[in-house]
Parts: structure tokens; C-alpha cells; sequence
């Protein structure tokens, strides 16, 4: 065997075969991309030319458009390109999936795409291939991905609907519900994973770049929240000057309150009258613009995110904190401790009020 460089390289566009100008899955239009199956995420649009099994073809022609051009490579069949032989083989991921095995001089390299080993009615049955090489997908081979046996999900769905028709009802509006609750629990796991949320897109809406709205729908995870209490006070700007509008929230540490996120918006017009009135009742020391105020109002501060800091004295810092309600109903003592803010850090799951919703 020859050594004459790698047949397959990683590029900025993704995999490459250098020596026959082609791309594997490639992530930016390119002259000439063969696509392993036409999962999103697989397939993109915007290349010159598409090499694919007939039934990826299909696919993808449904999903980039009529007017693409697709070079259609049966299972097993050979292509000759600058010298190296490229075949596409069964990868039992989706309809038409293909591992992609390239031959230059004996020395062969195989691209699995995803892949499946369990039966799928779907299409063929994975092959496994010998090779040299082995560029294999492993993003669920993440010990975090489990899944039941297809098989069992598949005859409880079936017998769960065989109960629905016996009752005389329709399995239509309960399908919907499933699929609506196991979009809610990935969403829930959104934020252990450490995004944002899930993105939701119509059938129609393209895969393009930016976001038009209308077109995908980003549904966040519940924010988060916690009870704290007023300390600080500072005038605010603009048609609000004259009250005192910008607050600083603090939770307890021990026997103490410390500061723990500012917040402006939230409060109705009657609401921050009435907070302004009580923090110039009730103002125990004034540094510059800002008063400190006796601890007694409680209110639920909502966030997107938090995260450790060593700038705060908190020792956390919360993204996007806004007032979600006045707590008239609490006290201070009943204001939220700190080692259960920091609680919220990983996940989010261990607080009782990141459950709520
Ligand atoms: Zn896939």
C-alpha cells in the first residue's frame, strides 16, 4: 500500500476526499457533496451537484427542492472517481442511509454517517464493511443515550391504540398529546444539556439562514426563579426618574442578605408607586443615588440562566432577571437561601420552583 496521504481529511467544510474533490456531509455549499441520508443536520442545501443512494435522492429532492442535481448510486455499485472507487452501502439508519467506502490502490476507508444495527422496516440492514480506515458517527454512543427496545415502544403504541378503538375512541388527539409531551420533556432536558430550549419548525418553513418569523419557533425552557428581598433602590431614567425603579434583590447567606441580582422591569405603574413610596419611608442609609432600603418586600425574580462568578458577591450571576410578581404573601424569612440558588446550577431539577410549569 502506498502512502499518499489520507483519503479522507476534516475541513472546514466537513469531511473531504481531497484526491477526488468531493465532500462527505458536507456543512457548506460545495461543488460536489455525497450525502450519507437526508437528515437535516446531513443533508444541506446550496451544493452544486448531490451524490446519494436512488431513495436518499428522493429524500432529498423533497427536502432542498425539485431542481437540485442528484447523481443516484445504487447499493454496491461502483464509481470511479480520480482514481479512487467510491460505493455507497446499507447503514440502517432512515429510508436510502449509506456508509460510504472509498478504495484508492487497497487501501480502503469507510464513512458510516449515522447508523443502525437493529432491524428496521424502513430499509436494509446495516453492512458491516472491512477497512483500513473508520470515520464512524458516535454522537449517541454517548453512554447518556439509552433507548428502550424499539420493537416493545412500537406494540405499546399498537396495543395502546387497539384500547383506544375498543373504548370507541380516536387515537388522533391523544397522538398529538404524545407527541406534545415528549417534546416537553426534551425541552425540560434542554436545560441540562445547556442550551436554551428546542427549536420548533413548520413542514413547509426552509432551512435557511437567519430566522424569519413565522418560519421556526424557538420554545424556551421555563425560567427559572427564586424569592428575594429589596435591599437596594435607585432612581430610574427616562419617564420613570422621579421613582425609585431600579432595584437590587438579595437572598439569604446564613443570618444574611446578600445581594443577588438587580432587576427594572415587571412591576405594574400602581406597583412601583407604591414600592417607590415605601423604600422613601423606609430608606436606612443613602450611598449617592442609591438607598439602602429596610429589608421587608419579597418578590419572585425570574432568570434564564445562572452561572458561577467569582465578580459577585453572591458568588452566582443570573441571566436576564426580571420581577415576575410582588410576594405580598412572604416575609423575609420565607426569601430563598443561597446554597439553594446554587442548587440551581447544574440542571436545575433538585429546586422546587425550577419544577413548576
Ligand atoms: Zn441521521
Amino acid at each position: 500500500m502506498k502512502n499518499e496521504g489520507n483519503l479522507i481529511e476534516p475541513t472546514g467544510s466537513g469531511l473531504s476526499c481531497p484526491e477526488a474533490h468531493f465532500f462527505i456531509d458536507p456543512w457548506c455549499p460545495v461543488k460536489k457533496a455525497v450525502i450519507t441520508h437526508a437528515h437535516a443536520d446531513h443533508a444541506r442545501p446550496g451544493c452544486v451537484s448531490y451524490l446519494a443512494t436512488p431513495e436518499c435522492a428522493c429524500l432529498l429532492k423533497a427536502r432542498l427542492g425539485p431542481d437540485i442535481t442528484v447523481q443516484e448510486l445504487s447499493y454496491g455499485e461502483g464509481l470511479n472517481l480520480d482514481g479512487v472507487r467510491l460505493s455507497l452501502h446499507p447503514a440502517g439508519h432512515i429510508l436510502g442511509p449509506a456508509q460510504v467506502r472509498l478504495e484508492r490502490n487497497g487501501e480502503v476507508w469507510v464513512v458510516t454517517g449515522d447508523f443502525k444495527r437493529h432491524p428496521d422496516p424502513t430499509c436494509k440492514p446495516f453492512e458491516p464493511l472491512r477497512c483500513h480506515n473508520l470515520v464512524t458517527e458516535s454522537t449517541f454512543g454517548l453512554p447518556v443515550f439509552t433507548w428502550p427496545d424499539p420493537l416493545q415502544v412500537v406494540a405499546d403504541i399498537n396495543s395502546w391504540r387497539r384500547k383506544n378503538k375498543d373504548q370507541g375512541m380516536t387515537s388522533v388527539g391523544v397522538s398529538q398529546k404524545l407527541v406534545t409531551r415528549a417534546l416537553a420533556r426534551s425541552r425540560k432536558e434542554a436545560r441540562l444539556r445547556g442550551v436554551e430550549g428546542l427549536m420548533l419548525k413548520r413542514l413547509s418553513s426552509p432551512y435557511g439562514i437567519g430566522r424569519r418569523r413565522g418560519d421556526w419557533w424557538k420554545w424556551k425552557v421555563d425560567p427559572l426563579s427564586v424569592d428575594a428581598v429589596l435591599t437596594y433602590a435607585q432612581r430610574g431614567h427616562g419617564k420613570r426618574s422621579g421613582l425609585y425603579t431600579d432595584y437590587t434583590f438579595s437572598v439569604w447567606d446564613g443570618d444574611r442578605l446578600v445581594p443577588f441580582a438587580k432587576a427594572y422591569s415587571g412591576l405594574t405603574d400602581a406597583e412601583v408607586r407604591e414600592v417607590d413610596r415605601f423604600i422613601r419611608g423606609h430608606t436606612l442609609e443613602r450611598f449617592g443615588p442609591v438607598r439602602s432600603v429596610k429589608p421587608e418586600l419579597v418578590f419572585e425574580i425570574a432568570f434564564e440562566d445562572i452561572r458561577r462568578s467569582a465578580r459577585h458577591r453572591s458568588g452566582v450571576a443570573v441571566r436576564f432577571p426580571r420581577i415576575s410578581r410582588w410576594r405580598t404573601d412572604k416575609t423575609i424569612a420565607e426569601a430563598d437561601r443561597l446554597e439553594t440558588i446554587a442548587g440551581l446550577i447544574f440542571g436545575g431539577t433538585q429546586s422546587k420552583k425550577a419544577d413548576v410549569g
